[in-house]
């Protein structure tokens, strides 16, 4: 049956969320160098509301959304219930979509090109709700995938700078089929070099290694609210369809 998948039960959910957490708290104990501190970003594309609520009814208040369109249906009427929630986009970005996402989105984690930083700039000056900015590198280089080359990211960071963009951290999505590690410890380097306090790196297959490597956000989705709908394309490979 296309489109069919089972609904996790709210029980399940916030059992979900208490376990990652206690893995996170794990992991930051066996790592000889952790972050101060490492965020749950709990990621809900393809998630309905009813799926979100539960981990919000546990007291959680960091998300994640890759599309601008999904998370302006489906936050406005959460905030207005829990109206300290931090939500992140960490999808791409299109510049005719700026607007929209410093209106809903506290953290844009994924600036990656000149063009954007410049449109962000501009619409931050007329306000919004954006007040953390994080640069998206391509750590793999790959084709497909959104996020500035390694090569191009200290341009991006200066230009960033110039434009008062309240950039503080870097953010990546290792290849998919690679170990990972190389990829988190090139992004924590790079922070190093530019003096940026955060590293927004691993998801629910490696959220682990990558607290090993200085992770301040871990962006876990599936391993909380099990698999996603159709509704979503995936954000995995994201690059934007317009720039
Ligand atoms: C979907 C997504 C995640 C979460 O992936 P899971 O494997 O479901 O934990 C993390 N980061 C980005 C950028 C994503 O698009």
């Amino acid at each position: 049956m296309q489109g069919y998948r089972s609904l996790m039960s709210s029980e399940a959910i916030a059992a979900n969320l208490e376990r990652i957490v206690a893995r996170i708290g794990s992991a930051r104990k066996a790592a000889v160098a952790p972050a101060p501190h490492t965020t749950l970003v709990a990621v809900t594309k393809g998630q309905r509301a009813e799926q979100v609520r539960p981990a919000l009814d546990a007291g959680h208040r960091s998300f994640g959304e890759n599309r601008v369109q999904e998370a302006a249906q489906k936050w406005p009427a959460l905030r207005a219930t829990f109206p300290n929630l931090e939500l992140h986009l960490i999808g791409p970005l299109q510049t005719n979509k700026v607007r929209d996402a410093v209106a809903l989105f506290d953290v844009i984690e994924t600036i990656d090109r000149p063009k954007l930083a410049q449109a962000l700039a501009q619409a931050l000056a007329q306000g919004g709700r954006t007040r953390t900015v994080f640069i998206q590198v391509n750590t793999g280089e790959e084709q497909q995938k959104a996020g500035v080359p390694p090569a191009d990211a200290p341009n991006l960071i200066a230009l960033c700078r110039e434009l008062r963009l309240p950039v503080q951290g870097l953010m990546c999505i290792p290849p998919l089929e690679k170990p990972p590690a190389p990829h988190f410890a090139l992004l924590r380097e790079i922070a190093r070099v530019h003096d940026l306090a955060f590293l927004s790196m691993g998801m629910s297959a490696d959220f682990e290694t990558a607290i090993r490597y200085g992770a301040t956000h871990v962006r876990v989705g599936t391993a909380i609210f099990g698999e996603r709908g159709q509704t979503t394309s995936e954000g995995q490979s994201g690059k934007s369809l317009a720039r």
